[in-house]
């Protein structure tokens, strides 16, 4: 294997050599560039954590970067060998950020684990990507002893928080980073070879594990620079609230530290005040987060008016789940504008952006609302088709439905090590998403549903997504969840799984009559139940599965 010094280095040697005569120079698009970069051009800038114990750590770029090269170092004398896998079980911090640029800068694959997992399936998902190395908070130790026995890592280190005695069998991450000597020798990176890994959530068979490799991580950051009006700039204070398990904190991270932009990070503390002190404090100015952070956030900024002090123009791209236009346009009334994006484990994850076009610039705000609470329209490089269940391509038209299907340099070509769900693409080479759309004339997206959450009744198709969004914009609903369940005469029938904000109420009926003024007679629920809240993943989106089954047995006479 070719080596070079790069330890001290802050430019890249690699050979460049036109592909074809007389034309461009091949230059790898690896992780190994943006260190160098960033480190050079932007060294000053801050990367801010909040700690387990809600204080706040500052450090910059160069210094995150400095640490990660030791990082590397060190893991390279620990043995690892390219294309390994080190895991994370770590919430959104700085050793994660260093984890996420050393590990590949050492030629491994950086894995981060979805900490809220059940301990089976963190379990399933270590051991089936034959993780050598695990990083893990301290505050996180007991996530650990949970999949110890079914995930054995050969070294463990801890990032110490507390001053706790490391358990048996651990290592110190410091004394790991001190160990890394000065003689490094960096890997000559190929762009094509993998330096991330996630796992899909599982919702359908057993996770998945997608590897991105350091060209579709480079291409993805520069498509997050360049996006709609909710772009990464160098000027920008970027908040990384999406997990660091979810899809690499939506790309967040990478695609900071490539522009410079400073990147605030909120540890451990995902309540809706925590947020909301560091969105003032940092001063932030684009953030992310599913539709249930910004819910809570509504609410607290709605209880405290005046407490806090967002940035002007502030932005957050929203996903994971659809983005009611009633809380779009409440949190623009708040100062925040939610941009829409659409995308999954398997795109990286972003594959489209909400965005009205200059030549929609004159349309009023009504309209553009309505623009803006669909998921947008595909990012430069992605190319999007939906199609029939035979497969035939649908016109776009904003009637026809059908299976959403993607390609693109950040769209995962397969799974790793799994032949499992090779059905996921198509002959010609698309990913099938699984998710159920509709496209307008100019080319934007409407989620009708995963398709194995569509209602059937009666032999049609009934809109969950769109129940759910009429739902939250009666002014008592917090939350709102629509599942099909099985029913004597029409197969299925829907029924609403409802939480009411604090000090709210409505009944049933009143809320089936606000549907009925929208929607169908057919389509209205049968019933509505009324809960505390809503059961969530990991990730924050709803767990319809485990609605279904609790409503299995639905009393229908
Ligand atoms: P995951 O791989 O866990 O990120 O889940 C991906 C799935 O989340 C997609 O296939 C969609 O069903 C859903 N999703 C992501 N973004 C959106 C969005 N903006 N609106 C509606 N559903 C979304």
């Amino acid at each position: 294997m070719h080596r070079f010094a790069t330890f001290h280095a802050t430019t890249l040697s690699v050979r460049l050599g036109p592909v074809f005569p007389g034309s461009m120079m091949d230059f790898p698009l690896t992780l190994a560039h943006v260190a160098a970069r960033t480190e050079r051009l932007f060294p000053s800038v801050e990367v801010v954590a909040r700690k387990p114990d809600r204080s706040i750590e500052r450090s910059s770029w160069g210094a995150v970067i400095r640490r990660a090269r030791r990082l590397a170092a060190a893991l390279t004398r620990a043995g690892l060998r390219e294309g390994d896998r080190v895991a994370t079980l770590q919430w959104n911090g700085l050793a994660h950020v260093e984890a996420y640029l050393g590990v590949p800068l050492a030629g491994g694959v950086c894995h981060p684990l979805n900490l809220r997992l059940h301990p089976d399936e963190f379990g399933y998902i270590a051991s089936h990507a034959r993780d050598r190395f695990l990083l893990v908070d301290d505050v996180l130790l007991p996530v650990l002893e949970s999949i110890r026995a079914k995930a054995p890592f050969e070294r463990i280190f801890v990032v110490q928080h507390t001053n706790a005695p490391l358990p048996a069998g651990c290592e110190s991450y410091t004394s790991l980073l001190a160990s890394a000597g000065s003689e490094f020798m960096a890997p000559q990176l190929d762009e094509r070879s993998a330096a991330s890994m996630c796992y899909t959530s599982g919702t359908t068979g057993r996770p998945k594990g997608v590897l991105y490799t350091h060209r579709s991580i480079l291409l993805h950051s520069l498509s997050q620079a360049l996006a709609g009006d909710a772009p990464i700039a160098q000027r920008d204070c970027v908040f990384a609230v999406a997990p660091m398990f979810h899809v690499n904190s939506w790309g967040f991270p990478y695609t900071a530290a490539l522009m410079g932009a400073k990147l605030v990070l909120p540890g451990p503390h995902l309540d809706a005040e925590s947020l909301l002190d560091l969105l003032d404090q940092e001063r932030v100015t684009l953030t992310s987060g599913v539709p249930t952070i910004w819910v809570a956030i509504r609410d607290a900024l709605r209880a405290q008016p005046g407490r806090w002090r967002l940035e002007p123009g502030l932005r957050a791209i929203v996903g994971g789940s659809a983005l009611p236009e009633s809380l779009l346009r409440e949190m623009a009334e708040l100062g925040v504008q939610l941009f829409h994006c659409w995308g999954m484990t398997e795109t990286s994850p972003i594959g489209t952006y909400g965005h009205v076009k200059s030549t929609q610039a004159d349309f009023d705000d009504e309209a553009k609302f309505k623009i803006l609470a669909r998921q947008g329209y595909a990012s430069p490089l992605v190319e999007l088709r939906h199609v029939d269940d035979a497969g035939r391509v649908l016109p776009w038209d904003d009637e026809a439905i059908g299976e959403l299907q993607c390609r693109g340099p950040w769209i995962a070509g397969s799974y790793f090590n799994s032949h499992e769900s090779d059905e996921r693409w198509t002959a010609d080479g698309w990913f099938r998403t699984g998710d159920v759309v509709a496209i307008d004339s100019e080319g934007v997206i409407r989620i009708v549903d995963r398709s194995k959450d569509l209602v059937k009744s009666g032999g049609e198709w009934i809109s969950s997504v769109a129940l759910e969004n009429a739902l939250m914009a009666h002014s008592g609903v917090r939350e709102a969840a629509v599942i099909g369940v099985p029913h004597p005469k029409w197969q299925e029938r829907p029924i609403a799984v409802v939480a009411l904000r604090p000090g709210a109420s409505a009944t049933a009926e009143e809320l089936q009559q606000f549907l009925a003024e929208r929607f169908a007679k057919w389509q209205v629920p049968d019933a509505v139940v009324f809960v505390e809240a809503l059961p969530r993943t990991g990730v924050g989106k709803v767990r319809k599965s485990e609605l279904r089954e609790r409503y299995r047995e639905f009393p229908w006479s």
